[in-house]
């Protein structure tokens, strides 16, 4: 499950339905947060975020 980082809304990536907020991918890691030592293996790969 991977939540928005603008709007907190559970999104499919890579854009938020919601807000169309669209997340960024860099190197197959989904830029969800500023904090670039944060990353998690999810369901949906690689990613940055809580
Ligand atoms: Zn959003």
């Amino acid at each position: 499950m991977i939540l928005c980082p603008k709007c907190n809304a559970v999104i499919n990536l890579p854009r938020c339905h919601k807000c169309k907020h669209q997340v960024a991918n860099n190197n197959d890691i989904w830029q969800l947060t500023d904090m670039p030592d944060f990353v998690i293996d999810g369901d949906q790969g690689k990613y940055i975020g809580y």
